[in-house]
């Protein structure tokens, strides 16, 4: 079966994604343009993976790049509650202003997890930037550090949603959008 059968609806399709990540990019550039020392963006392996790619080419600034990977999530549609990091950073954050890119933010339980590991190694600011927020779902709320601030792509309705990096069960990553699956794919 083609890949794009496997989809049910298109909630963002390419170019309304794109140009929401230039609006991301150019508010997180104004933002930090008065800043001396570059802030580190910290990819959320491996969902992050082209939001990140796709936003850190239209960031003007100067900037330090790194990866985390926190796992989670199993091959279900549901958190378990008790993420864990699972390749730790290279780059040195200690006084330094983290952007952590993430795909989704959920339950909130693994950005609590990132904000917390980011906070013991030393960052002076943590902010996020999420491509998908889904608020209504929140089980943990979560405090940013320092002068952080959260940045979001879109608010996601209530669905279990994949492409655009986002998976079901290590598939659909490289949908170019936003989508629901089919009932019978999520078997
Ligand atoms: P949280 O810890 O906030 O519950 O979940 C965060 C992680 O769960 C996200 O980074 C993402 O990897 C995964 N996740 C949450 N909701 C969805 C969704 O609708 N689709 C997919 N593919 N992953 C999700
Ligand atoms: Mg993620
Ligand atoms: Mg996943």
């Amino acid at each position: 079966m083609a890949l794009h059968s496997h989809i049910e609806r298109v909630l963002w399709n390419q170019d309304q994604i794109l140009a929401r990540v230039a609006d991301l990019a150019s508010q997180i550039s104004a933002d930090f343009s008065e800043t001396s020392s570059p802030p580190v963006i910290v990819g959320v392996a491996t969902g992050a993976f082209i939001f990140l790619a796709d936003l850190v080419r239209r960031i003007n600034l100067p900037i330090t790049l790194d990866f985390v990977r926190v796992e989670s999530y199993g091959v279900g549609t549901e958190s378990n509650g008790a993420p864990g990091i699972s390749s730790d950073l290279k780059v040195d954050v200690k006084n330094k202003h983290v952007i952590l890119v993430e795909d989704i933010v959920d339950s909130g339980n693994t950005l609590s997890c990132l904000l917390a590991h980011m906070e013991a190694k030393g960052a002076s600011a943590v902010s996020v930037c999420t491509f998908l927020d889904k608020p209504t779902r929140r089980k943990v709320h979560f405090q940013l550090v320092g002068e952080g601030k959260f940045y979001h792509g879109f608010e996601c309705p209530d669905y279990f949603v994949v492409g655009y990096g986002m998976d079901f069960a290590e598939l659909y990553r490289n949908l170019p959008y936003i989508g629901v699956l089919k009932p019978e794919c999520y078997q």
